[in-house]
């Protein structure tokens, strides 16, 4: 028995990193869970089969696509059509292009801005129905440290993460009084595929090698010198999932080791 027993979570973006710690985490917890992303189809069914050994709770895959809004619509509709309801919404999957603004390709803005920001919102417009009916619901979206602050470099990401933020507290207030909460954890950085494929870009942008991109750019933003974990986002997720976090709805959660306030 966990505290979110009966509860069923999407998870977008939950094949890697922080998405996949958050399924874990909520499967930890007694939810059924709807795993998404783009993986390699052995490697989804290795970590579907994990969770339901782990935590002998059901757990099913789709490999929805967060740029297209019809596939949105479906995997939330699965969650309903299989587990009865779709009780959580975490807002997760994510895309990161690192390039100065003059060479930036369009199509990786577009891409950037469908599925950081976009896809929430059609995620939002599908679940929140279902929650409405049974009284009861919980969105949480990753926004960024880059939500309140700039770096050079990542125009999309920041303009998408800003979005997200305003989007979350439009939605909460929308929500407030359908007992739905809407927050958003701003993590600051966070060792996973989507920082490391972008190291080299970074190197080029900033005229670094790679020990100085991660010495001198990530973790020197960070006062704590430390990356955040996905276990300590997945972990404060969960928190905002469960009936004590009832009253925190709108706000915009720094995980960042001090990087927003520095
Ligand atoms: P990751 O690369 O480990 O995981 C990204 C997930 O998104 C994967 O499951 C991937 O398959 C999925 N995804 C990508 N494109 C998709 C698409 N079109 N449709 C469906 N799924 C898709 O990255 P992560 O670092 O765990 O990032 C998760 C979230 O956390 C993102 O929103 C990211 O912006 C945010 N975030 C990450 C950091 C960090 O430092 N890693 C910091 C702040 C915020």
């Amino acid at each position: 028995m966990g505290i979110l027993n009966g509860k069923t979570a999407v998870v977008t973006g939950s094949t890697s990193g922080i998405g996949l710690a958050c399924a874990r985490t909520f499967a930890g917890a007694g939810a059924n869970v709807v795993i998404n992303g783009m993986g390699a189809p052995g490697d989804i069914e290795k970590e579907r089969a994990a969770i339901e050994r782990d935590f002998t709770v059901r757990a099913i895959y789709s490999p929805a696509d967060m740029t297209k809004p019809s596939e949105i619509a479906e995997l939330i509709a699965l969650g309903e059509e299989t587990f009865g309801s779709v009780d959580i919404l975490v807002n997760n999957a994510g895309i990161q292009h690192v390039s100065p603004i003059e060479e930036f390709p369009a199509e990786k803005w577009d891409a950037i801005i469908a599925i950081n920001l976009s896809a929430s919102f059609h995620a939002i417009r599908a679940a929140v129905p279902g929650m409405k009916t049974r009284g009861w619901g919980r969105i949480v979206n990753t926004a960024s440290a880059h939500s309140v602050i700039a770096s050079p470099f990542k125009s999309a990401y920041v303009a998408a993460k800003h979005g997200i933020a305003g989007l979350t507290k439009t939605v909460a207030l929308e929500l407030a009084r359908s007992k739905i909460t809407c927050n958003c954890i701003s993590p600051g950085y966070v060792w996973t595929p989507l920082v490391e494929k972008q190291i080299p870009n970074t190197m080029a942008a900033r005229r670094m090698r790679r020990d100085e991109v991660i010495n001198d750019v990530l973790l020197a933003a960070q006062p704590t010198k430390e990356f955040v974990t996905v276990e300590q986002v997945a972990s404060l997720a969960l928190f905002l999932c469960s009936d004590d976090a009832a009253q925190i709805t709108g706000a915009n959660l720094s995980m960042d080791g001090g990087w927003t306030v520095a």
